[in-house]
């Protein structure tokens, strides 16, 4: 008797053996997945990062810049799908305030840092760090095994490519035109490119999103003072939050179509502010999403993307105000246009742009061109060498848009001839193809919540379904 009730009263069932997940990745996602792990069952996880900086807080949040905030609201950006107020009580108990902060994503990358030092305090040996990269991913007897760079091998049984967006590809004008390292930087986020800029010289920053938002942000943070020219073929910028608004989530589809959804927030948006209308949707975009065909969310690629990301993903209401003031001091300018051609001079690059809706080129010289299109996720023009290798391999493919990897509904890679793997799994914004609606916070520590549930879920009734 007393052993029945014991285990009726152990908060957590024990499992035959133990799973050793290896995740590929140490953004937010995969350092979420690894606690949800941790936290809901026996397993052992090694968790593989490839930058030492980077470990526990990925790409966003190593950004070691004050001008750098968060562009959801802190009480958003709980790291626990079912802890909500786990930031704001990491933030109160040090003295910082949650109501409609922006705080910097070098707080929230040392909260994820912390969680991540917890976790190796609280389950020890469960949970191994990795300083490598993974070079290849081989499917064995019910096994996998990552190549690591360094030479050496890892076993699991299971692998999660936790492994953020790829780098941006050079837009087309740019491609393959060999322009010189100290003019031109295709990835702003592997470069510290206001080095050596002398602080008068013009820049030209190609995208007008939040990627070229947080360049711009960094150059004049370190003292740049000459002109920049924002360039995109629509010139959108990101709208800025308001404080105060606080959403109604709806729960239920409020038109079948996503063409349907845009009237539909239009005709909202004359009633309520739009960005009630646009935060309302979350709960059920990734449910559109998954009702459309791949017609039609090409179609909204298309032609809806640009507009939902300025809508959607917006800035904090003091980046807005600096971005605001650096157009009115003339110091920043956004354009509207496309680039036709650019020409090595001496000292600059001419870049040759036709603006949109109009004939004449104009000729923006520039001492340094910074790509700021964003992340990509288009496999196939990826250099990365784990991508390329699991590609030529066929163990992977792209999803039908070329947004990311192709998975199944749980989130398994599918092959070259769409058959879902077994054991190697994916997780973040190279999901997007499936969820669409996978690449902030919100979303994913729902995602890796789920995914960790049924891994070990699996495992509970022996490895079915996953
Ligand atoms: C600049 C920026 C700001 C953002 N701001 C916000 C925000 O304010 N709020 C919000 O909700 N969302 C924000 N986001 C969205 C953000 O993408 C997600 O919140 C999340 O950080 C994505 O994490 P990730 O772990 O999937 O990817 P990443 O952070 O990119 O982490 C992937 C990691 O995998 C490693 N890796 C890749 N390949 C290998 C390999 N082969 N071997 C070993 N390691 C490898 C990389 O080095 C990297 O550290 C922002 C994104 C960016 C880029």
């Amino acid at each position: 008797m007393t052993f029945v009730a014991t285990q009726l009263l152990s908060p957590r069932p024990r499992f035959r053996t133990a799973t050793r997940v290896a995740i590929v990745g140490a953004g937010f996602s995969g350092t979420m997945l690894a606690l949800n792990l941790l936290e809901q069952a026996d397993v052992e996880v090694l968790l593989i990062e490839r930058d030492r900086q980077r470990m526990g807080a990925g790409v966003a949040y190593s950004s070691s810049e004050s001008a750098h905030l968060l562009n959801v609201r802190a009480g958003n950006m709980s790291a626990f799908a079912d802890k909500p107020d786990h930031f704001c009580d990491w933030l109160a108990a040090r003295g910082l305030g949650c109501d409609a902060a922006f705080v910097t994503r070098a707080t929230y990358g040392r909260y994820l840092r912390e969680a991540l030092a917890g976790a190796m305090e609280k389950y020890g040996r469960r949970l191994k760090l990795v300083d490598d990269e993974v070079l290849d991913i081989a499917e064995r007897g019910g096994q996998v095994t990552l190549g690591l760079v360094n030479g050496g091998l890892i076993e699991a049984d299971r692998a999660v490519l936790a492994i953020g967006n790829l780098p941006p590809h050079d837009p087309p004008a740019i491609a393959g035109a060999h322009l010189p390292s100290h003019r031109y930087i295709g990835d702003p986020w592997a470069s510290a490119f206001e080095e050596g800029l002398e602080k008068d010289a013009p820049v030209l920053v190609i995208g007008t999103g939040l990627t070229a938002v947080d360049v711009i942000l960094r150059l004049v943070t370190h003292g740049h003072e000459g002109p920049i020219t924002a360039l995109s073929r629509r010139g959108l910028r990101p709208h800025r939050h308001i404080d105060g608004l606080r959403p109604k989530p709806i729960l239920a589809k409020p038109a079948p179509e996503l063409s349907e959804l845009v009237a539909w927030g239009r005709a909202e948006s004359r009633v309520r502010d739009w960005r009630l209308v646009v935060d309302s949707i979350r709960p059920i975009t990734q449910m559109m999403w998954a009702s459309a065909d791949a017609e039609k969310r090409a179609r909204f690629l298309r032609h809806l993307r640009p507009f939902w990301d300025v809508h959607r993903h917006r800035l904090a209401p003091e980046v807005a105000d600096r971005i605001d003031a650096l157009v009115a001091s003339g110091q920043l300018d956004f354009r509207a246009g496309k680039i036709a051609d650019v020409a090595v001079e001496p000292d600059a690059l001419a870049v040759s742009w036709r603006p949109r809706g109009g004939d004449e080129p104009v000729v923006t010289r520039a001492a340094r061109m910074i790509n700021c299109t964003g992340p990509q996720g288009d496999l196939l023009r990826s250099t990365d060498p784990l991508v390329k290798r699991m590609l030529s391999a066929k163990r992977i493919r792209p999803d039908a848009l070329r947004l990311g990897l192709d998975i199944d509904r749980d989130g398994h890679v599918v092959d070259a001839k769409g058959q879902p793997s077994e054991h190697i799994l994916a997780i973040g914004p190279m999901t997007r193809g499936d969820l669409w609606e996978v690449v902030a916070v919100p979303d994913i520590r729902i995602q890796v919540s789920a995914l960790a549930r049924r891994l070990v879920n699996a495992h509970w009734t022996g490895g079915e379904g996953l």
